[in-house]
């Protein structure tokens, strides 16, 4: 009984050796070169937001296509908001993210930046018809929208005392939007490329105030991990900026 049992068990082993020698012989074009994942926003246009075909475009996007094929490494887009691709990073269910995200010293504790790829910064924006919020100082017992995780966030948090408002926290850009065209909150704070496209598009708001001095935007993976991918993002951005490419997708996007 016992031989039985393990002549079996070699036999199954032996069968199971051939199966799969089969299957990958049977492969011609098995591909074993690393997937990554990469984390992005949902709506942050003009860095990543649906078209009207519903496909995924923008800055980031298309750079990182053309860095991707530039330097010939494969990837899967992970759209899930800017505060989740944060946690899709530092818990390592994403290799890497590109969300306009911006370069700090406080988020250097966690990521790993790229070469910084665009300049931004935070500026202040109120509904269209608002005639009464001028600067920070009229804020005084009102709400203000914010959105999770930014550096609009931040910045926001750090005047609130001062000026003597509330913060409203939203997961995306577009419901922080909506709550101060409803009435909800005086103001927001948003990156000035993003809501100056907004408001060119017909959002109906305004910027008011200063552009408050900004950091650049990078691609960023969690501290220590994926230094490979890092690398090769920073040679394609200087090689799709040499080639004019990252020109070509400014160009596409911001609308001079
Ligand atoms: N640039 C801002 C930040 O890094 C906002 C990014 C975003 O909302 N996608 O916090």
């Amino acid at each position: 009984m016992k031989k039985i049992t393990k002549l079996g068990i070699l036999m199954m082993a032996v069968a199971m050796i051939f199966s799969l020698a089969a299957c990958s012989s049977g492969k011609t074009t098995t591909s074993t070169a690393k997937k990554y994942v990469i984390a992005t926003d949902t709506t942050f246009k003009p860095f990543e937001y649906e078209n009207d075909k519903g496909e995924r475009v923008g800055i980031d996007i298309d750079l990182l296509a053309a860095i991707a094929k530039d330097q010939g490494f494969d990837y899967e887009l992970k759209a899930v908001g800017f505060d989740a691709a944060l946690g899709e990073v530092t818990s390592g269910q994403s290799d890497g993210m590109i969300a306009g995200m911006s370069i700090t010293d406080a988020r250097k504790a966690t990521f790993d930046f790229s070469d910084p790829y665009f300049d931004s910064g935070v500026v202040m924006a109120v509904s269209a018809s608002n005639t009464t919020v001028k600067t920070y100082a009229d804020l005084s017992g009102q709400k203000v929208a914010v959105k999770n995780g930014t550096e609009g966030a931040t910045f926001a948090e750090s005047i609130k005392a001062q000026y003597g408002f509330e913060t409203v926290s939203f997961p995306d850009s577009a419901n922080m939007y909506e709550d101060v065209k409803a009435g909800n909150s005086a103001a927001l704070f948003e990156d000035y490329p993003v809501i100056g496209d907004a408001i060119a598009s017909g959002v109906p708001l305004k910027m008011m105030g200063n552009m408050e001095a900004g950091n650049s935007y990078g691609f960023a993976v969690k501290k220590g991990q994926n230094a490979d991918l890092l690398k090769m993002f920073n040679a394609g951005l200087a090689d799709v900026k040499a080639n004019g490419e990252y020109q070509k997708i400014l160009d596409t996007y911001i609308k001079k």
